[in-house]
């Protein structure tokens, strides 16, 4: 985890400090006037002179939408002192976010609980309490696109943007940063269990340094399917060696090997829990955390070889 930056209270301030930390981040207005980009901004309008929306000069503040989003302190300067009042916005994939939008009022909160019994905790990141009941999980993005909506309250923000402390919400309560209300950068991968199936990682091709069998040698018996087959002790090494962004994940990928290769009885799912429990110590997961992704790991739809 990285170190938090404090956010100042006024939102000219702190749009500044987003700024100074390499945020890109653009006006939004208290009443979300819709985006509309005058005839000058409008590349369909015979009027439309050629602009980066960022240098944009005609100073309506809806041009341009988040495209103009910028970290030019002079730019976010004259913004906020045209409308010191106005919210700030964050574009997700602009900034390489990817965002859980958790809306409680629409039982989101639900959904949340429901998502952490299929695919295990999610990956620990700095969170944001939107002032409405509400929550944002940001996290890095995947690269690609992500469902928009894919369970009752639950948004996958991406191609849109997200609103930063102290932004005021639509109910007047005022977006924070949760915990220490410092904001921190984020910087854990997307949870795999919530990436679509087919960009899930497979089981991942064996480093070539770590490659214990010549390649034209006796190789081991292998999985159905070619892939290699994952020892204890590989199992182990593969959660100590994650960088610290993604040991949440690698511990869950060892785990589902463990549950797979038990069941095939190719591994001793005690011994192996054993192993991987004292893995995920040693790199710093609790062990209700890891106790919670190693039996979640078990019962995981589709990422199960059979299925
Ligand atoms: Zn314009
Ligand atoms: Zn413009």
């Amino acid at each position: 985890m990285n170190v938090g930056i404090e956010i100042p209270a006024e939102l000219p301030a702190a749009a500044a400090a987003y700024a100074a930390a390499g945020i890109k981040v653009f006006r939004v207005r208290r009443n979300k006037t819709p985006y509309a980009n005058c005839p000058r901004c409008d590349k369909n309008s015979s009027l439309y002179v050629q602009h980066r929306p960022e240098a944009c000069q005609c100073g309506v503040p809806t041009c341009h939408g988040f495209w103009a989003a910028t970290t030019d302190p002079a730019l976010i300067h004259r913004w906020w002192r045209e409308e010191p009042g106005a919210n700030i916005g964050a574009p997700c994939k602009l900034n390489g976010w990817a965002v859980i939008d958790v809306d409680p009022r629409n039982g989101g909160d639900r959904s949340l609980q429901a998502l952490e019994q299929r695919a295990g905790v999610l990956p620990g990141t700095g969170m944001q309490l939107t002032g409405g009941g509400g929550l944002h999980l940001p996290y890095l993005s995947p690269g690609f696109d992500l469902p928009g909506e894919p369970f009752p309250g639950i948004d996958f923000k991406h191609n849109g943007y997200i609103l930063l402390a102290p932004s005021v919400h639509a109910s007047g309560g005022r977006y924070r940063w949760a915990g220490d209300g410092l904001f921190r950068q984020p910087s854990e991968p997307w949870p795999s269990a919530l990436l679509p199936r087919k960009e899930r990682p497979a089981v991942p091709a064996p480093r070539p340094a770590r490659q214990r069998f010549p390649v034209y040698g006796n190789r081991p018996k292998g999985r159905p399917g070619g892939g290699r087959m994952w020892t204890v002790a590989d199992l182990v090494q593969h959660v100590m060696d994650a960088s610290t962004g993604n040991r949440n994940n690698a511990f869950f990928f060892a785990a589902c090997r463990a549950h797979e290769l038990s069941e095939q009885g190719l591994l001793d799912l005690i011994d192996t829990r054993a192993g991987l429990m004292s893995a995920a110590a040693s790199v710093g997961l609790t062990e209700s955390e890891a106790r919670a992704s190693f039996d979640s790991a078990a019962t995981r739809p589709g990422d199960r070889g059979a299925a």
